[in-house]
């Protein structure tokens, strides 16, 4: 009998039937690799959702989980400690921003981030309060962000949402310019659309932003929350064109498996964020701060951006080459990738799954790759294998 059967039922009797039956129940993981209860090993080019970006159960990062969790896990923003101050430092060391505000998730990141736009405004005495977003876009579950985001399939039995909220098609300059104007706060766009099936903006797209809202007098936020973090071979993804966003949200590989969030600004918008305009009481946690630092320190003196851009054009030359009819398209950013098919790709995640590799699906079409950064081109020719044999299998 399955050892995963009892967590299974008593989930099945106890939790809320929030997420699809899983395929397994997990015992442990080591790198790229996942145990179930019963000792099957799988590849794992899901990470939790781009999440574990060292892998999993990292010596470095485990070592300094457990030096945090032993001297104190919890402080509250009432007092500092030094992973706080750190982690807030190495994201502006390696990118434009000069102010962070850590927080716990995506969801909470992306809050900030429309607060702050608001409250800057509001500050000015401008008048400004409306969100730009674009169609099939993904912010996250809470209020504010699943009014952002723009599929309907999210926002289902939960109006009203938040008012002022408008979306355009994505890598749509013509359209955004006209939604783009005088009342608005802020536009928000993912550099590479993840949820809705690693979807790449038209060359020049984040450079058109860029422009529009310079023009309309409003901020532009970067959702990097999935493309952040090394996942697309550079730190973060508006790197590839060279142009700066006002605010930046990050999570999900962040924290290297522990929740950690943060929205991350220049000097200027950065002062709005007084005391007691925004906070979190487990925001900045110290172990989730330990676990982050850890995860960037690896992921620079490994030069894991440089493995993320080479692992990830070889994925998608090998997944190209095997030119399988049932394949439209082969596409993605470092190891950020979506393998679109002519038909739903449940059936290959499944098939995948059958053989040892956990994906998972970016709408219904899109089966979606996202290893931790750590793989070599052993687990990258496994995967193409295992990909190989359950399209034959499909
Ligand atoms: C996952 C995701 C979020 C939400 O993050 P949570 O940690 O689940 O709240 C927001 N934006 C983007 C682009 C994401 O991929």
């Amino acid at each position: 009998m399955s050892r995963g059967l009892t967590p299974l039922l008593w989930a099945k009797a106890h939790a809320t039937p929030s997420y699809a039956p899983p395929p397994f129940v997990v015992s442990h993981g080591e790198g790229c690799r996942l145990f179930d209860l019963d000792g099957n090993r799988y590849l794992d080019f899901a990470s939790g959702i781009g999440v574990t970006a060292v892998g999993h159960a990292h010596p470095r990062v485990v070592a300094a989980i457990s030096e945090q969790a032993s001297k104190v896990c919890h402080t509250s923003g009432m007092l500092l400690h030094e992973g706080y101050a750190s982690v807030c430092r190495r994201i502006t060391e390696i990118s434009f921003a000069d102010r962070v505000f850590l927080g716990n998730s995506g969801a909470e990141a992306v809050e900030a981030a429309m607060k702050l736009a608001r409250r800057y405004f509001f500050d000015r005495g401008e008048a400004r309060t409306g969100f730009v977003a674009t169609h099939n876009s993904f912010h996250g579950r809470t209020y504010g962000a699943i009014s952002l985001t723009g599929q309907p399939k999210y926002q289902t039995g939960l109006a009203p949402l938040l008012p002022d909220v408008s979306h355009v098609p994505y890598g749509d300059l013509e359209a955004m310019k006209g939604a783009a104007g005088a009342t608005t706060a802020a536009v928000i766009v993912e550099p590479i659309q993840g949820n809705a099936g690693v979807r790449l903006a038209p060359d020049g797209y984040l450079a058109g932003l860029r422009d529009i809202c310079d023009a309309a007098g409003c901020l532009l936020i970067f959702d990097e929350v999935q493309t952040g973090i090394g996942r697309t071979g550079k730190w973060f993804a508006y790197e590839h064109e060279g142009v700066a966003p006002d605010v930046m949200t990050l999570a999900k590989g962040l924290g290297g498996g522990l929740p950690l969030g943060a929205m991350a600004t220049t000097e200027q918008l950065g002062q709005t964020f007084q005391v007691g305009v925004h906070a979190s009481t487990f925001g900045g946690n110290p172990v989730a701060c330990a676990a982050g630092l850890a995860t960037l320190d690896v992921i620079r003196d490994d030069d894991l951006l440089a493995n993320a851009t080479r692992m990830g054009a070889l994925l998608v030359e090998s997944v190209q080459a095997l030119d399988h009819p049932s394949i439209r398209e082969v596409r993605g950013r470092g190891l950020m990738i979506g393998i679109e098919l002519d038909r739903p790709a449940g059936p290959l995640k499944a098939a995948c799954l059958e053989r040892g590799l956990l994906t998972n699906l970016a709408g219904e079409k899109v089966l979606r790759l996202l290893p931790p950064l750590i793989i070599g081109e052993l687990e990258a020719d496994e995967a193409v294998s295992v990909i190989q044999a359950s399209l034959a299998a499909m």
